[in-house]
Formats: C-alpha cells, sequence, structure tokens
C-alpha cells in the first residue's frame, strides 16, 4: 500500500512532462492546451494502474514510459473516423459503407467550390441575390422532363418537405402494400405523421384497387402517394394501380398525386443488361404532380433528395420554410451538378458513372481479376488457407431492386482451423479493411466491386508504431 503511495509520488507533474523536450516537438504544432489535456489524462491512467496494482512494482515509470503513452494518444487522435475500406460484399451501393462514390468530374466540382468563395447564391449578371439551385432545376428539367425541380438534402427530407407542402392538415392516401421501411429511421407512416399529414390507407397487404383509392377520397384528401417497394417484392396474387391509372383518379377529383421512387434512374438501365428501374421521366411523362429520389442510389451522385414535378407545386415547395432547413450545401450542388452534367452530356454514363460503372462490368473482365487474386491472395495468406473462384450474385442495394441480382464472381476462403466468422474477422482488421461477406458458413470476397487485386490482399499492422 505505502509502496503504492511512494510511486503516486514519484510520478512527475504535468509541469514536468510540458518542459520535457520531447513535449516541445509536439508544442510547436500542437495546442498547449491539448497537449496539457494528453499529459494530465496519461498521468490520470498511470495513478490508476498503479492504485489497481495493475502495474506491478518492477514495472518501469518514468518520463519517457509516460511520453510514449502521450505519443500514441497524440498518433490515434489524428487519424480520421472515416477511413477507405474495401467493399467486396457484393452489395454496390452500400449505405453503411456511403453508398455512391462519386465520379472524378464530381469530386472536383466540391474541391473547387471547397476551398474559394463562390457565387453559390449571387447572380452575377444582374449584381444581386441569386438561386443556389438554378443549375441543378435546368438540369433535372432537361434529364426528366418535367416543368420544374429542386434538391433538398436526402430523398427522406424530399418526402417530407413534399407531402408537407401538399398535404399538410389533410389526408394522404396510400396503399397498405406501400407502407414500407427502407431501412431503420425512415418508415412512410412515421414521416406522414411528421409531415402534418394523416395517413389514409387503403387496399390490402397484396391487393389494392383504383375503386380503393376512389372510395377513399373525401372532401379532405391532400394527396394520393405511391411509394415504390424498393426493398421487398410482394409476388403471387397481387395487384397494384399503376401510375397513370392514379392520375387519372387524382386528376378526376382534384386531388394530386406523388410518387416517391426511392432509387430512381435517369437512364433506361434495361440498355446495358441491368433490370429495368423506374425511369424518372416515364414518371414525370405519366403526369405525377411530384416526384421525388436519391442522389446517391441508382443515379451514383452525392448524398441529395430530388423532386421534379409541376410548376405550381415545385414553387410551393420551395417557398415552404422547410426548405431552408432541408436545403443541400455547397459541396452537394457542385458534386451534384456535375454528375448530372455527366448525364446530360456524355456518350457512354456507364463509363464515367462509377456506380454504373460497377454495375455494367463484363463477367470477363470480373474473371480475368479474378484468377489474378487468387494467385496473389493464396500467396499472401500461405498455406493454412484455400482459395477459390467461383459464381455468386452481386445486388445493387439500397433498395433499387432488391430481388434482382446481377451474375458475379467470389473469391471464396477457407480454411480447416478458422470459421467464416473468424477468417471474416481478420479481413475486417486489416489496413484497409477488407469487407467480404458470409454465406452458408464460407467466407466469400464479391469481385464486382474490386478494381485491382491487390486490394483483397490483407494488410495487418501491429497498433502503436508509426508508419
Ligand atoms: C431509399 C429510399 C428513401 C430514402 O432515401 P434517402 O436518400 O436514403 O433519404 C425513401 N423512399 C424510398 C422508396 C427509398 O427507396
Amino acid at each position: 500500500m505505502s509502496e503504492a503511495r511512494t510511486r503516486l509520488r514519484e510520478l512527475p507533474s504535468v509541469d514536468r512532462l510540458l518542459t520535457h523536450p520531447r513535449t516541445g516537438v509536439w508544442l510547436a504544432r500542437l495546442s498547449r492546451e491539448y497537449v496539457t489535456r494528453c499529459c494530465r489524462d496519461a498521468l490520470e491512467r498511470f495513478r490508476a494502474a498503479i492504485a489497481s496494482g495493475e502495474l506491478t512494482p518492477e514495472a518501469q515509470i518514468d518520463d519517457d514510459s509516460i511520453l510514449a503513452h502521450v505519443e500514441r494518444r497524440i498518433e490515434s487522435d489524428r487519424e480520421p473516423s472515416l477511413r477507405p475500406v474495401i467493399n467486396a460484399t457484393g452489395t454496390v451501393l452500400h449505405t453503411n459503407l456511403g453508398r455512391a462514390m462519386l465520379a472524378p468530374s464530381a469530386i472536383e466540382a466540391i474541391c473547387l467550390v471547397a476551398s474559394r468563395p463562390v457565387n453559390l447564391e449571387y447572380d452575377l449578371e444582374k449584381g444581386g441575390r441569386g438561386k443556389r439551385e438554378t443549375m441543378i432545376e435546368r438540369l433535372l428539367v432537361w434529364l426528366t422532363g418535367a416543368e420544374a425541380a429542386t434538391c433538398v438534402n436526402n430523398n427522406a427530407a424530399a418526402v417530407l418537405i413534399a407531402v408537407n407542402t401538399l398535404a399538410n392538415d389533410k389526408e394522404v392516401v396510400v396503399s397498405r402494400g406501400e407502407l414500407v421501411e427502407i431501412g431503420g429511421a425512415f418508415r412512410i407512416p412515421d414521416i406522414l405523421a411528421k409531415s402534418g399529414a394523416t395517413l389514409r390507407e387503403v387496399g390490402t397487404t397484396n391487393r389494392t384497387h383504383p375503386g380503393d383509392y376512389e372510395r377513399a377520397i373525401g372532401p379532405n384528401t391532400g394527396l394520393l402517394l405511391k411509394v415504390h417497394a424498393s426493398n421487398y417484392r410482394i409476388v403471387g396474387f397481387s395487384a397494384d394501380v399503376p401510375l397513370n391509372d392514379l392520375v387519372d383518379i387524382g386528376r378526376r377529383h382534384n386531388v394530386p398525386v406523388m410518387e416517391d421512387l426511392g432509387s430512381g434512374a435517369l437512364v433506361d438501365l434495361s440498355q446495358y443488361g441491368l433490370p429495368k428501374e423506374p425511369l424518372v421521366s416515364q414518371r414525370v411523362a405519366c403526369g405525377a404532380d411530384v416526384v421525388t429520389f436519391s442522389g446517391d442510389k441508382l443515379l451514383g451522385g452525392p448524398q441529395a433528395g430530388l423532386v421534379v414535378g409541376t410548376r405550381r407545386w415545385l414553387t410551393q415547395i420551395r417557398q415552404n420554410s422547410l426548405h431552408r432547413a432541408v436545403r443541400c450545401d455547397k459541396l452537394t450542388i457542385a458534386a451534384l451538378e456535375a454528375t448530372l452534367r455527366l448525364y446530360q452530356q456524355s456518350s457512354d454514363v456507364t463509363r464515367q458513372i462509377p456506380t454504373l460503372q460497377l454495375l455494367t462490368r463484363s463477367l470477363t473482365e470480373i474473371e480475368r481479376l479474378g484468377a489474378n487474386v487468387v494467385t496473389i491472395l493464396s500467396r499472401a495468406l500461405g498455406p493454412g488457407y484455400r482459395v477459390s473462384m467461383e459464381d455468386a450474385t452481386s445486388q445493387i442495394g439500397s433498395g433499387a431492386l432488391p430481388t434482382e441480382d446481377i451474375p458475379t464472381k467470389v473469391i471464396t476462403v477457407d480454411s480447416d482451423v478458422m470459421s467464416a466468422e473468424r477468417i471474416a474477422e481478420r479481413f475486417r482488421t486489416a489496413r484497409p479493411a477488407i469487407l467480404g461477406r458470409i454465406n452458408n458458413g464460407r467466407f466469400l470476397l464479391d469481385l464486382r466491386t474490386i478494381s485491382n487485386a491487390d486490394e483483397l490482399v490483407p494488410r495487418w499492422h501491429t497498433t502503436g508504431q508509426a508508419s
């Protein structure tokens, strides 16, 4: 006990640590307050370790060992929490991994506006206040055929503000088959409630008919809402009311019609051999008053919610005070504009939009890469593992075409002494982390989203070493 007390007394003071030459190097570039706090925390850790007996009496405690502790802390504080990872999960648009990767021109656009003043809301011709979304609107009008458009923070916000504008204090009619939950916190009934609307469910889970909508319409009906059942499909004895029929019903009763498309495509993906996802321009042509979709799903741009539709409703959506609360910042606007320009101008978007490029890669190319991976990875992992390639399917992800699989090749990594979970953990703790998936008790690395064989060779770092 008294021995511990002696050791506690021998610990240096914060001031002594701050005058140590090693600390001087840190103080030359870091705030004094921060370095002081790191020293104090390190001393606190040593004090606690001595008091608890965790530090044996023989353990060396001097200024250097304490400062080594401080140094490790400073190093780890410098690491950003968002780190690149290797996505070999087979889900191309993985919400947990940040969804779409941006096109080079979108990244350039972000860098440009991030570092200097820009005419975000300044009209250089008139010499006065301008609107931040003028060009986004022009491009969306061009690409979708809608009369008007706006962009907000994400599609959840797009639905929120659109419903609030069209149907606050009114009833919104939705088919029971479309009351979806899109991962975690986005549920159609909840978002309608937050929009100030009352949900009026019609039909049944598997079948909804035009008459169901007709009968539900009354003096307080504000909106007929259709929602793309993004992440599931009702098969078998099922029926829904197509958008054009819903538009007819809405016109007859003078009630606006809106569709939440979720992903929504700007180009016909079936021309590239992909399953058909609804085209935004088609939905606009059907006569929907408002259509909403995401910027970072199939579109392949930054996180954003895009709203297109009639001038009448879009003007009101823009004037809604919520618009200020959910507007896009300049970085998003820059990246979105660059991405939309590719759709407007590129002769082949699948070569320039990374998401579309990954989705349309040929199996031959993936297989060639895979042969390379098998060689390199077998050599790197050594004898304890078996590495081979086989057929599998990838997914688009983020709710787009969840029931449609895209053929791919995967690398399987087996071991006699390690479970698939353990192998997955080994790959996950590499730097950068390599994320695969486990299927039927086997660890798989999907090659669709991998561009270079080296990416799949795990590098294990020992912590605390500066590299
Ligand atoms: C993904 C999705 C949303 C949410 O979009 P975010 O951009 O993630 O906010 C809303 N509705 C549908 C139908 C979706 O698929």
